[in-house]
């Protein structure tokens, strides 16, 4: 959605990801007009009503750590990691990869930026270092 007289170059409907005007990346999902319910990633037909006119919708920067687990194996370079589920701010939950092994439930997470492997899926990678405070 743009004003009119928007100048802003469009940004990819599809993109999982936009750098916002503060230059900060935020996630990229979408949004049921109809309904209102957000997603992520962008769904061709909404979840909840089965609309299928979705707008791409920016999620939240922050959420909190609903579960998480830090794996010992199977990582490149044998360290461990931590991945998890965040509940963003709008209810829309994300399976991320969480910076550093120390975490505890239900803290204030943050999206810092998302990883190609080239493999698999990007990966959404959180902090609990507030990106906005620097
Ligand atoms: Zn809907």
């Amino acid at each position: 959605m743009s004003a009119a007289g928007d100048t802003k170059p469009k940004i990819d409907d599809d993109a999982l990801i936009r750098t916002a005007t503060d230059g900060l990346p935020v996630l990229r999902g979408g949004r049921c007009p109809e309904c209102r319910t957000p997603h992520f990633p962008k769904q061709p037909v909404c979840p909840v009503c089965a609309g299928e006119k979705i707008a791409a919708w920016d999620m939240p920067r922050t959420g909190l750590l609903y579960s998480f687990s830090v794996l010992h194996v199977g990582n490149k370079d044998g360290k461990p990691r931590a991945y998890g589920y965040v509940d963003l701010a709008n209810g829309v939950r994300i399976f991320a990869r969480l910076k550093g092994t120390e975490h505890q439930i239900g803290e204030r997470v943050y999206f810092q930026h998302a990883q190609d492997h080239g493999e698999n899926e990007p990966e959404f990678i959180f902090t609990t270092e507030n990106p906005e405070k620097k």
